[in-house]
């Protein structure tokens, strides 16, 4: 749908799930896309994977806690591919549910680390050579977890709250250079993450389909598809929202 060719695109936490699906639509469309993750043998095989299907893209690994990792895999990736047009910032971790009388602060660090500071890194160092072009699109990774509380949720959604908040102030301070920032919020969606919540009892399934008024979980193709409009010039007016991606879970 979208031609992409000649425009360059970062993203994180690309070896599953939204992340590989969006690094691989990004692709498909004539991108070329340099791919961030910490988890080295799935990075390259995820790499290796996009490259068999004819793809020009480029591993990076990277942890997004590290702002000099970060650093170093956005410049590299302009290094290699002369831009960066278009970021998706999308690496990301859930945790166990917990009472909020009990939860460690070890585990509230963690979750901020990667679910916010690593936006955080990804976007300054994106910013940096956007500003300088004068051009890009970026879409930053929050959650239905990001408008709404669930009970024994309160540090993941707080995390993604927290990406709501940096993107639509980025949004402000950047619209006016030619640099759109927006961020989606999936709702259930059905990749490893998600699986893992249900293998281990966390997230029921059928609730989580009927929660969803379409009655269905969620793919990563459909939350990569809303990353990549809200990159394209059809999207050239919208700025600083957060877009939910959830089959109409916070419109009930
Ligand atoms: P996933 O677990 O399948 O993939 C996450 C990816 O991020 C993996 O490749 C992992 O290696 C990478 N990653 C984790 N920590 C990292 C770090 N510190 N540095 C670099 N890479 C790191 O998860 P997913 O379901 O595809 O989720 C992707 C994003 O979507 C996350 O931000 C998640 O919070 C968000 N999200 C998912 C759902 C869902 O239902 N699956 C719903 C709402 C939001």
């Amino acid at each position: 749908v979208y031609d992409f060719t000649g425009r360059v695109a970062f993203v994180t936490g690309v070896s599953s799930g939204i992340g590989l699906a969006t690094a691989r639509a990004f692709a498909t469309s004539g991108a070329a896309v340099a791919l961030a993750d910490l988890d080295r043998p799935a990075l390259h095989d995820a790499a290796r994977q996009l490259a068999d299907e004819g793809h020009q893209v480029l591993a990076l690994p990277c942890d997004v806690t590290d702002e000099q990792q970060v650093a170093a895999a956005v410049d590299r990736t302009v290094a290699i591919f002369g831009r960066l047009d278009m970021a998706y910032n999308n690496a990301g971790i859930q945790i166990p549910p917990a009472d909020a009388a009990d939860e460690d602060a070890e585990i509230f660090d963690r979750v901020h680390a990667v679910n916010l500071r690593g936006i955080w890194a990804s976007m300054k160092h994106e910013l940096r050579h956007m500003r300088a072009q004068g051009s890009g699109a970026i879409v930053n990774c929050s959650s239905l977890g990001g408008l709404v509380g669930i009970p024994g949720r309160g540090s993941y959604h707080s995390s993604k709250h927290g990406v709501i908040g940096l993107t639509g102030s980025a949004a402000l301070e950047y619209a006016p250079r030619g640099i759109r920032i927006n961020a989606i919020c999936p709702g259930t969606i059905d990749t490893p993450m998600g699986q893992d919540m249900i293998a281990k009892g966390e997230l029921d399934r059928a609730e989580a389909e009927a929660n969803q008024p379409i009655n269905r979980l969620g793919t990563a193709d459909e939350t990569a598809q809303a990353v990549l409009w809200l990159c394209s010039p059809g999207a050239s007016f919208v700025v600083g929202v957060a877009l939910p991606v959830d089959g109409g879970y916070v419109a009930r």
